[in-house]
């Protein structure tokens, strides 16, 4: 079993002090800094903490290695785990603290997660709104074993196709990562592409259609073409939307096909072979023939993979149950060996 999404929250700035220099300390104790955003999830919602996640000291849920190793690694025998740890790090406006701040947020993942537990895989967190910024970040820490992945909110304040981030890239393949796009973000600029929603609950559906343009851009922008070695995984997307999104795509594609020359393939071909799942949310109707005909749909067995999405809970039912009904190789694919492939374990 390889739980492919698993949230560590840093639990107050002050956790951070030991990664960070004078200056900061003294700037985060004098403005009262508490962390770049509220959490993308209305706190108390199951959607936030699933019933016994929170830890006994007040700490946010998800912050404890202990409440993890009991929870997610140990009773699910799970080999192991990758973090996503969500500190909004592309909320920030003032660069040098987004620097400063990602940068401790990855020495505080080494030091209190990654070094401490062997069945722990992490994410560099990285202030994607400065790709080159960001590229000497991932420079920085990516040659430490513990970390497969660079996170990325599939929010953003551009298009991730564009070419000001082909140094993110850049530094992501020259790495041997894995560019992790997951749920929220905090760009700034609202989450739907008429303006602002009223509610977190449109949000929260509607994050498809944000990463559904996220791969549109990746593709039509020629990202696979340039960088051929590229694997990136959506994370806490869902992904029943992902086959209609491509029979459009492809379509679109034989008739536009030339106003994006460098676009060879099928964009269906470019996403099977450069993007993964996580099967969290589980957003298909909750019997094994229906999700057998999405996969089938998806046209790959390879793209799946388990998560959690601990401390996160979206059904009363773990997805793990759900394996038990699809044919062993599948359910084993998804369970372990397709996040093994995927992140080189
Ligand atoms: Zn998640």
């Amino acid at each position: 079993m390889i739980d492919a999404d698993v949230h560590n929250e840093v639990p107050n700035a002050q956790a951070l002090f030991p990664y960070l220099a004078e200056y900061w300390i003294e700037h985060i104790t004098n403005t009262l800094f508490k962390g770049p955003t509220e959490p993308y999830y209305p706190p108390d919602s199951p959607v936030a903490a699933r019933p016994g996640s929170r830890p006994a000291d007040k700490i946010p849920p998800g912050s404890s290695l202990a409440l993890i190793q009991e929870q997610v690694l140990d009773p699910a025998d799970v080999q192991y785990a990758v973090l996503n740890c969500l500190y909004a790090i592309d909320s920030l406006h003032n660069p040098d603290a987004a620097v400063a701040l990602a940068s401790a947020v990855n020495d505080w993942q080494i030091a209190e997660w990654l070094d401490k537990e062997p069945r722990l895989r992490g994410s560099i967190v990285v202030p994607s709104q400065l790709p080159s910024a960001a590229a000497r970040e991932i420079d920085r820490v990516g040659g430490h074993p513990g970390f497969v992945q660079v996170l990325l909110p599939a929010r953003a304040q551009h298009p991730y196709g564009n070419r000001l981030f082909h140094p993110l890239w850049e530094a992501i393949t020259r790495n041997d990562l894995v560019a992790g796009i997951h749920f929220g973000g905090a760009p700034g600029n609202p989450p739907t592409p008429s303006g602002w929603p009223s509610f977190f609950f449109e949000e929260y559906v509607g994050m498809a259609q944000v990463f559904a343009s996220q791969l549109t851009s990746m593709v039509s922008e020629g990202v696979f073409d340039q960088f051929p070695s590229l694997r990136v995984a959506l994370l806490e997307a869902g992904f029943t939307w992902l086959p209609a999104h491509m029979w459009r795509f492809d379509k679109e594609w034989r008739n536009l096909r030339r106003l994006v020359p460098w676009v060879k393939r099928p964009p269906s071909e470019y996403i099977r072979e450069h993007v993964r799942v996580t099967v969290q949310p589980l957003d298909a109707p909750r019997d094994a023939q229906s999700l057998l005909q999405v996969i089938d749909q998806l046209g790959s067995e390879d793209m799946l993979l388990y998560a959690s999405d601990y401390p996160h809970q979206h059904a009363a039912e773990p997805e793990s149950a759900l394996l038990r009904h699809l044919p062993a190789p599948l359910a084993q694919k998804i369970r372990g060996d397709n996040a093994r492939a995927w992140y080189r374990l």
